[in-house]
């Protein structure tokens, strides 16, 4: 397209010639503006002594150039307006005469309307037109009576304004009209993803490079991505700048283009230079391992101490990858108010960002006070108490669901659980015990989100009884198995009671040799949560495994002592209670090393 739109009228051949340039000139993926598109608009603007508006596509491509300001302008043929949970895809540039670069009411409302992804003005000062100034206006989410809101920033010099990177952000935007408006969007915006894998030295451990992408693609899917494109590169290290080599870079940054790609995501750490050069030079957001994973929990946690130890962990992965790039503070999501060019600015950033930190660390240990007496409670009433772990997707959820009959959300997607879930269990001895569901393990899981863990794994360590479930259709079940081993170990869990649940049988050959071979494993059973295959026996392994530290005694307590009684319903398990002329008959399961202390109160 090279046509000029708008009110020509009156205005030279070789004027409207020299506008019609603009539709040449190049611009990055990913940048707002060029400065030199910016000073020509400005100088042709302040010529024409009229104001100009062109529109720019995500790609770059300026879609249309029209005189006259962007209220009586015919807006261009976009695929636009997608839906109410997305952005026009289209930013508007446009050109205020008089220096003063402020958004007016009418740049607002044509901002809100067409739902461009920014609404850009030129505050046009001559001569030297590189002096001009830009301010920017973008939508930020909806308010209270879903209307939307915006922000507006600047103004920027020009220098600045061509460095504005802002794919995240809009990113970041549609994820949160997205949210916010899902009882009414049709279409859930779904990013179209890459995944790379570098593979050097023994990066991956015993796993292959496959394998290990193989569990990003379904951590992409979780996160809700559509992964459309892998690629593996090996060499002897990672290149500081770009963690790939510089070939590998072009090979993304055309494919990107070529797939209309969102999202790159690495199956390695980057590091945040490593993530800023390499957003710049394929135009699309990059994610790390570490970033994938958060994003998940940030969408999962659910209770508030969940989403505190997200919170905390998404903060602290944040701090360092603050920089004048522009990228800033849009990962939390919803943080753009919250960025600025200015070193000064960055500081404060920083600095609200550790006061965060503090904040939350104070809260976490508020709420780890509560949570201990709650267990106090648990451990005073001798309930035995179970723990699930397992790798991610190994049918921890499910079963807790199948044994407690409760709807724990269970889904075809890794962390569809992320806190501690516990229900009672009923089993088949009269005893009641708490079964608590954990987030699963993965392989590699980066450091830093450890501690984001560890009010599950503090359940963990204070269980009875740990059920280990294995997904044993899975073609890596035992390098996974070894995984969860692997972190029990470094939580000191590993000496614990454990009953190991081969799970997902329905989906083995009848008769195969593996299930044969499982059969004979040591305090392990086989089962099918989803079908209810063998959950009979699983609870009978249950109890004889609590069995092996508790005993059941009948005692008789005279009347005069049914203080003692009364105490023992709160240590022990009461099975069964009757009243007889001699006294309280109580027929219970107890520890035992209490057991010793009522040795007098044996019924004969
Ligand atoms: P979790 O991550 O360990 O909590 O796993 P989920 O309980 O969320 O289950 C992951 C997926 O495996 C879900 O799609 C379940 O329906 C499926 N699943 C769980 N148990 C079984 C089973 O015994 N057989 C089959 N075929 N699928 C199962
Ligand atoms: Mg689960």
């Amino acid at each position: 397209m090279s046509e000029i739109f708008g009110n020509i009228k009156g205005i030279k051949e070789t004027v409207l010639d020299e506008l019609k340039k603009i539709y040449e000139m190049p611009i990055y993926p990913g940048q707002l503006i060029s400065a030199e598109m910016a000073v020509k608009l400005a100088d042709i603007s302040e010529f024409i002594n009229k104001e100009i508006s062109l529109y720019i596509a995500r790609d770059g491509a300026v879609t249309s150039i029209t005189i006259g300001n962007t209220d009586s302008v015919e807006l261009p043929d976009f695929d636009g307006k997608r839906s109410q949970s997305r952005l026009s895809g289209i930013r508007c540039i446009h050109t205020h005469l008089g220096g003063n670069s402020a958004l007016s009411g009418v740049d607002y409302s044509a901002l809100k309307n067409n739902r461009f992804d920014a609404m850009v003005t030129i505050g046009v000062i001559g001569p030297d037109f590189a002096k001009s100034v830009v301010s920017l206006g973008m939508i930020t989410g909806l308010d209270d009576n879903k209307q939307l809101t915006c922000e507006e920033y600047g103004p920027l010099t020009l220098k600045d304004a061509e460095e504005f990177y802002f794919p995240n952000i809009i990113t970041t935007l549609e994820r949160i009209l997205n949210k916010e408006t899902s009882s009414t969007a049709l279409e859930a915006v779904q990013e179209r993803a890459m995944l790379v894998s570098l593979e050097w030295g023994n990066s991956k451990g015993a796993w292959t490079p496959e394998d290990s992408l193989e569990e990003l693609k379904q951590l992409a899917d979780t996160a809700g991505a559509l992964v459309v494109g892998k690629f593996f590169q090996k060499r002897p290290k990672p290149d500081p700048a770009y963690f790939v080599g510089k070939g590998k870079v072009g090979e993304l940054a055309l494919y990107a283009q070529q797939e209309n790609i969102d999202l790159c995501i690495f199956d390695d750490e980057l590091s945040p230079a490593q993530q800023r050069n390499l957003e710049r030079a394929t135009g699309v957001r990059v994610l790390d391992r570490t970033g994938l994973i958060l994003d998940i929990f940030a969408q999962r946690a659910y209770t508030s101490e969940g989403k505190m130890q997200v919170e905390l962990a998404q903060l602290k992965y944040t701090l360092p990858r603050i920089s004048g790039q522009g990228l800033g503070l849009s990962r939390l999501g919803g943080g753009i108010g919250t960025r600025g060019p200015g070193e000064t600015k960055l500081e404060v950033d920083r600095r609200r960002i550790r006061d965060r930190i503090v904040f939350i660390n104070d809260n976490i240990d508020k709420i780890k006070v509560i949570r201990t007496l709650h267990r106090n409670q648990r451990n005073k009433n001798r309930i035995a108490t179970i723990s699930l772990v397992g790798y991610t997707n190994a049918g921890k959820s499910t079963l807790l669901n199948t044994l407690t009959a409760s709807d724990i959300y269970a889904q075809d997607q890794l962390f569809a659980t992320l806190d501690p879930t516990t229900r009672k269990l009923a089993l088949p001895d009269k005893q009641e015990a708490v079964l608590t569901d954990t987030v699963g393990f993965i392989q590699r899981l980066p450091h830093q989100l450890v501690a984001a863990f560890r009010s599950t794994l503090e359940e963990v360590n204070e269980s009875d009884l740990l059920l280990h479930v294995i997904d044993v259709s899975h073609e890596l079940y035992k390098e996974q198995s070894d995984a969860v081993y692997e972190v029990l170990k470094n939580i000191g869990a590993d000496d614990k009671n454990i009953i190991t649940v081969f799970n997902k049988v329905d989906k083995l050959p009848k008769n195969s040799e593996l299930l044969a071979r499982l059969a004979q494993k040591e305090n392990s059973v086989c089962i099918s949560a989803k079908k209810g295959l063998g959950l009979n026996a699983l609870l009978e392994l249950i109890v004889e495994n609590l069995q092996m530290h508790s005993i059941e005694l009948n005692l008789l307590f005279p009347y005069s002592e049914t203080g003692k009684a009364a105490h023992l319903h709160e240590i022990a398990t009461v099975l069964k209670e009757t009243y007889t002329e001699a006294g309280v008959v109580l027929k219970v399961r107890l520890p035992i090393e209490l057991a010793k202390k009522y040795d007098e109160y044996i019924e004969k």
